[in-house]
């Protein structure tokens, strides 16, 4: 199928086939979803064998950024062009129907193809390097100690391109069937949403160094955004 702008092509790899009502293919729906999320896993195939391997990421444009020690496999697998396929999944509750069958669970999961390549232009690694931090915590690369040269030099960072990708989402009801809505048992969803603690500070941290701003304001927004 010809690219429609803001769309993946959907090919025979990315379709979901499984109630394809609930695939999408725009980067309006995906990217949100790669932004939400901090924990990949990237699977690949080497000499035959299938390795996943969970992992942070960033989304930089239309790139993932994957970072780690030079020694890695899966990131010397990604530096050297080969195939990955990683997958990223929310999960938003637990839909608890009538009958076992229609048990479920809802979730905004994605799963993207491409080919890893090195980002070594020290400007540009510096430039992912800050991504990934910003990721974690928006504020962060600004205050955070800049790697030191020999930190830098032990990281490899590695774009994947995103050459194709589908996102798959279910949301809402249990969707029990018709002769079993008359059941006497309980039905309906228990929603999951991500919590953030108060933060604990270092055991060795300075009493007089206060918590960032940018730390405080970022807890009460994820805090209020994942409020029921
Ligand atoms: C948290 C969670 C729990 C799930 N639990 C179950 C379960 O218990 N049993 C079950 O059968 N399925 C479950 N699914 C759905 C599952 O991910 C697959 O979509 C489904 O099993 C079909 O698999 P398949 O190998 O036939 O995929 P295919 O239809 O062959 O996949 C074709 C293409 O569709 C896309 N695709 C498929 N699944 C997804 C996805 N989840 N997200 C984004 N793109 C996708 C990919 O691009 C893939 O290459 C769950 C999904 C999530 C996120």
């Amino acid at each position: 199928m010809a690219e429609r702008d803001g769309f993946f092509p959907q090919t025979s790899q990315n379709t979901v086939k499984r109630l394809p009502q609930r695939g999408h293919y725009d980067r309006a729906t995906i990217y949100p979803i790669l932004d939400a999320a901090f924990v990949c896993h990237v699977a690949f195939v080497q000499d035959g064998q299938p390795f996943i391997i969970p992992t942070l990421y960033a989304r930089q444009d239309d790139s993932i950024l994957l970072h780690g020690a030079t020694t890695s496999r899966m990131l010397r697998h990604a530096e050297s062009g080969g195939a990955l396929s990683i997958a990223v999944t929310l999960v938003d509750g637990i839909v608890l129907a009538r009958s076992v069958f229609h048990h479920s669970i809802n979730y905004r999961s994605v799963v993207v193809f491409g080919h890893g390549r090195l980002i070594d232009a020290p400007e540009a690694k510096t430039a992912a390097l800050a991504a990934f931090t910003e990721k974690l915590l928006p504020g962060r690369w600004d205050d955070a100690r800049p790697p030191h040269p020999n930190e830098s030099k032990a990281t490899s960072v590695i774009a994947v391109e995103i050459e194709s990708a589908s996102a798959k989402i279910r949301a809402g009801d249990p969707g029990d069937d018709e002769e079993d809505l008359a059941l006497p048992i309980w039905a309906g969803v228990l929603p999951i949403a991500q919590h953030y603690g108060p933060p604990i500070p270092a055991p060795n941290l300075a009493p007089d160094i206060p918590l960032p701003d940018y730390l405080s304001d970022y807890l009460d927004r994820q805090n209020q955004n994942a409020a029921p």
